[in-house]
């Protein structure tokens, strides 16, 4: 069995890398997830040997039982972050430890095994090691890293597997918004919940996406495009979109996040943004917030932005909420203020613009 104090990642360079040329020309327009670089991180996992055979292999196609587990149960969970280049070519990325920590809870909840967060980390940085030139450097550009583990144990009886594989892959990302912010409207779903009391809500784990997609169809029926999910048990507090926290600003100012409760996902950008609040002097409350707070403030003109946010996005301005028999906000207003002031900040961090204060930013090359 390998030792991981000084993780050592095999490299087996693709034979049949992307020519240059393609790549040029796949960086000057790579939309998003639709393009991958010429290499991926691997990691074995089974039940007696713990986790080895860390390496750097060729992208390519998985080679799966068909009785594995992840199949059949779905146990699988996923992580996602960024590398952003820098002015002078360097790479960083912002706050892996958090992922890496995440990644673990997840693991637990999902009878996965965890993976130490020096592996974590040295997995992202060895695969960016091979792959540097597959991250953009036009401006809002960046590789989105995304780091998962399934179960492929090859049994069918329900139970935690004993076998299990970590990979990372790696696909340029163009500029989320193109030009500028255009605000989003969200759809509530009032028929469907993301997540309950004792499930998997604080799992970053792919059944809760599975799950989101016909709310989200919903939502995309409906004009919106993203949708809103309510708490399992009541129907009336907020918990977040199905991808996305969300937070209502108040014209004194005040941020409003629904509290972590259980069935939200804990997200990065969710806690850099209370971190930026608080050094800005704002007041941020964390507490359970019900949607006809949303509705009367917006109408009274109390709430004065609403946005969402997530590693993807960053910040998405929100100016309409729409629901079975009604409609709130204006579909016109342009992205508030405080919206606008947080990207900016969290955004020039990330991108090395602006001095990182908080030590949020991680060199990967
Ligand atoms: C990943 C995710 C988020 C955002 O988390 P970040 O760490 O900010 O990217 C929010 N909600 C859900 C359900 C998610 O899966």
């Amino acid at each position: 069995m390998t030792s991981f104090a000084q993780p050592q990642f095999k490299i087996i360079s693709s034979t049949h890398p992307v020519s240059a040329e393609k790549r040029t020309e796949i960086l000057n327009n790579p939309g998003f997830g639709k393009y991958f670089s010429d290499h991926m991180a691997a990691i074995d996992w089974t039940r007696d040997e713990g986790w080895h055979d860390a390496r750097i292999v060729p992208y390519g196609p998985l080679q799966l039982d068909p009785a594995a587990s992840v199949l059949h149960y779905a146990q699988e969970i996923f992580e996602g972050l960024k590398a952003y280049r820098h002015q002078d070519g360097s790479i960083w990325t912002f706050r892996p430890e958090m992922n890496a920590a995440r990644f673990q809870h997840s693991a637990d909840r999902l009878a996965l095994p965890q993976l130490p967060t020096q592996l974590f980390i040295e997995s992202i940085r060895a695969l960016i090691g091979v792959d540097a030139a597959w991250i953009p450097s036009q401006p809002d550009t960046c590789g989105y890293i995304r780091p998962f583990m399934i179960a492929n144990e090859s049994f069918l009886g329900v139970r935690p597997a004993q076998r299990a594989a970590y990979y990372v892959i790696l696909s340029p990302a163009g500029s989320y918004f193109g030009k500028g912010m255009a605000p989003v409207s969200i759809w509530l779903s009032t028929d469907y919940s993301r997540a309950g009391r004792g499930g998997t809500g604080e799992a970053k784990c792919g059944g809760n996406y599975a799950s989101s997609l016909v709310p989200q169809q919903e939502a995309t029926a409906n004009g919106c495009s993203q949708v809103l999910f309510l708490d399992a048990e009541e129907h009336k507090y907020l918990e977040e979109l199905g991808g996305m926290n969300i937070f209502l600003v108040r014209k004194d100012g005040t941020l409003l996040t629904p509290q972590l409760s259980g069935s939200i996902l804990r997200g990065v950008t969710r806690d850099s943004i209370i971190q930026l609040a608080h050094g800005l002097g704002m007041k941020v409350e964390e507490r359970r917030i019900t949607i006809d707070e949303w509705r009367d403030g917006v109408n009274s003109g109390d709430i004065s932005e609403v946005f969402a946010c997530g590693t993807a996005a960053v910040v998405a301005p929100v100016n309409m909420l729409k629901g079975k028999g009604f409609t709130c906000g204006d579909e016109q207003a342009p992205a508030g203020k405080i919206t606008l002031a947080l990207h900016k900040m969290l955004t020039d961090i990330q991108y090395g613009r602006a001095q990182d204060k908080h030590g949020w930013m991680q060199r990967l090359a």
